[in-house]
């Protein structure tokens, strides 16, 4: 007999909902529903509610949702939705310990107000720190993994594991398990060891770092930042924009005219499947005019309408 979810779910702290709308958990503000949508209380909460997951229940977790495409048929399966639940930011012995639902901005502001350098390109990545360990974000000559002493992961089966950075292989935007898999479980917390900097510096670095960005995206806008990745040796920015896209539009999405590598969702009214047409055409146009195959750096997720 089928278990209603009240049943199935005793004891949760958090918030539950069925046939969820997703887009305003991305960035883009589009994409379709979740099936389960999961709000977890905190971190305990969070593991209570995937240890009573069905088993082989597909599992999603969303962030901040800024490098996610969803596609409006939505996901199947449950997401959950760590930013703001899992919220601890605080020091530990010469660590700084973040849950994973901690906005990276934050943790670098954190970092420069007790004197860590190398936090600052934090500042520019608008996502969670759970997706910063994810995804390996980095910008300004930094790298997220480059700082992390330890991480901890709750495992599909609901239990905490502290793991050494030596258990992942990661390289530029990407991050496997040492013998090569793909990553598992949900990355619930990492302790992060900056060098000791001064803090009127780090302020310093992390204000430049931000004008930069206001002057050369278009922030004003949905976007999902960097769509491609970089080729090496080159921009995604510069290949595309040679290829004449910059304002290409399909829909109610456009590639930006500020930065060629963003698409953005000006009015709100873009579906999912503009924007992935138009990741499509660029990638098709840019092979064809200069040989160069760029990959895409987001994550496109769920099914197609
Ligand atoms: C304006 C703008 C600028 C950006 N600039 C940069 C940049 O300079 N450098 C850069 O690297 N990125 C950049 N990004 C992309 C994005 O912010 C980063 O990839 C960020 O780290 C994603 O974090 P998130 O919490 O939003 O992850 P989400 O988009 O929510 O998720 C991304 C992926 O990570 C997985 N994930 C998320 N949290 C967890 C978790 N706790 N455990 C396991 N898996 C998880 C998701 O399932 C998904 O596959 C930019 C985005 C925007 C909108």
């Amino acid at each position: 007999m089928m278990m209603s979810e009240p049943q199935r779910f005793g004891t949760l702290r958090g918030t539950l909902a069925q046939d969820a709308p997703l887009a305003r958990y991305t960035s883009w503000r589009c994409g379709g529903r979740g099936d389960r949508v999961y709000v977890p209380a905190d971190r305990d909460d969070l593991a209570a509610f995937v240890r009573q997951l069905p088993e082989g229940e597909p599992l999603t977790v969303i962030g901040l949702g800024s490098n996610l495409l969803i596609r409006d048929g939505g996901v199947r399966g449950t997401v959950v939705i760590l930013h703001a639940a899992l919220a601890a930011l605080e020091l530990s012995d010469h660590a700084i310990y973040a849950e994973a639902g901690v906005p990276s901005p934050k943790v670098a502001r954190f970092a420069a107000r007790h004197g860590f350098a190398e936090a600052e390109f934090l500042a520019g990545i608008p996502g969670t720190v759970g997706g910063a360990l994810a995804m390996n974000a980095g910008c300004w000559g930094g790298e997220t993994w480059r700082n992390v002493a330890r991480v901890e992961v709750l495992t599909r089966g609901g239990l905490f594991e502290q793991r050494l950075p030596s258990a992942y292989a990661t390289g530029y935007r990407s991050v496997r398990r040492a013998d090569g898999s793909p990553p598992d479980g949900i990355f619930t917390a990492a302790w992060f060891a900056f060098p000791q900097g001064d803090a009127r510096d780090a302020r310093a670095r992390i204000a430049e770092l931000l004008r930069r960005r206001i002057a050369t995206q278009p922030l004003d806008l949905p976007n999902a930042g960097s769509v491609f990745r970089n080729p090496a040796g080159d921009h995604a920015a510069r290949l595309i924009e040679s290829c004449g896209l910059k304002g290409f539009a399909i829909g109610g999405a456009r590639v930006s005219e500020k930065h060629a590598n963003f698409i953005v969702n000006p009015d709100g009214r873009a579906s999912a499947a503009d924007i992935e047409a138009i990741i499509a055409h660029v990638r098709d146009t840019v092979r064809g005019k200069t040989g160069v195959d760029l990959e895409p750096e987001v994550r496109v997720i769920g099914e197609r309408a």
